[in-house]
């Protein structure tokens, strides 16, 4: 071996020795939402089981809410690439490319994915004081006043608009939309009954629903829920809104370039935390379902994601929705 062929070995066991340490310092997963929605909450629990399989490292949560989640995707994209700073997002990975014309990210080149955490249905929820207390209810008076409805939303490509934009197609009717930092923000101004109605996850909705805070009217998915508190919900599909079927899945991304020794690790705590019990049961009890199919890989998650860009793509261009 030459001497500079010592030097490169020297470097390249120099490098694999660093990131068999990974993580040495505290891991941050940005949310690209405000604090106290969805998506925070599923980092917050997920944070708590993954230090395990992280050298019981900290867990920092850092929210970057805006833009329907891309500008804290954006954030991540550009992160240095070594696992201290890594991204869950949900559906907006795939719904973003269809919505902005400059997405300062390639969703499929810029991130490494590391696998998928969960899969969410969504719910329509109500303030309280709306005179409505079922879908049908709802139908007629969202008819009857026609430009003067608020839905909320958590901005352009979060999953709220999606759901959103699917539920004003569906019943033709124009509602004005009230974009927030996230759907925890939307959510207090729906309890103050600032805003009349929203789409959310129902890992945000649940309590409030529990708690009869808000008036919820119907489920996003194709069947029904078994979680008590939503047992009783009708699905719009049953309610006269055809094939209306929307579920949210959360999932880790690095970025681009991060050493496959760090995303196999965060891979492996990730699976490490999808097996936890008490994970498991707190998802459940908010109406969500951890992941146990291949799709905890992050090969197979891409491809997942790469099939929802093409699903979701055409019918979010139909609708004619962009921001540049
Ligand atoms: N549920 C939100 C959304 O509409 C995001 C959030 O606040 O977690 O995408």
């Amino acid at each position: 071996m030459n001497s500079r062929s010592l030097v490169l070995a020297a470097l390249l066991s120099a490098a694999a020795a660093a990131w068999a340490q990974y993580p040495d310092k505290p891991v941050t997963i940005v949310v690209p939402f405000a604090a106290g929605g969805p998506t925070d909450k599923v980092a917050r629990d997920l944070g708590e089981v993954l230090r395990k399989g992280l050298n019981n490292q900290p867990v920092i949560i850092e929210n970057v809410g805006g833009a329907g989640g891309t500008l804290g995707a954006a954030k991540v994209a550009k992160a240095a690439p070594d696992g201290h700073t890594v991204l869950l997002h949900h559906i907006g990975m795939a719904t973003a490319p269809a919505l902005y014309r400059k997405l300062p990210y390639n969703v499929l080149e810029d991130f490494e994915f590391v696998g998928m955490v969960n899969e969410v249905p969504m719910t329509l929820v109500g303030r309280s004081t709306l005179p409505a207390n079922n879908f049908a209810e709802l139908r007629t008076w969202i008819n009857s006043n026609k430009g003067k409805v608020n839905l909320a939303n958590a901005g352009l490509g979060a999953a709220s608009h999606l759901c959103g934009l699917l539920f004003q197609q569906s019943l033709a009717v124009e509602m004005t939309t009230v974009p927030y930092k996230g759907t925890g923000p939307a959510m207090t101004d729906l309890l103050g009954g600032q805003v009349d109605i929203m789409c959310d996850q129902t890992t945000n909705t649940t309590q409030q629903i529990e708690g009869g805070k808000v008036k919820a009217f119907a489920v996003t998915t194709p069947k029904r829920l078994s979680t008590p508190a939503l047992a009783k919900l009708p699905t719009l599909d049953e309610s006269g809104l055809k094939g209306f079927n929307v579920t949210i899945w959360h999932a880790l991304y690095a970025p681009k370039g991060t050493p496959k020794a760090v995303t196999d690790k965060l891979n492996a705590a990730l699976k490490g935390a999808l097996k936890d019990a008490e994970f498991i049961k707190r998802q459940e009890a908010l109406g969500a379902v951890v992941v146990s199919d291949n799709r905890v890989n992050g090969a197979d998650h891409k491809k997942f994601v790469e099939a929802e860009i093409a699903k979701w793509g055409p019918a979010i261009k139909a609708a004619g929705q962009y921001a540049d």
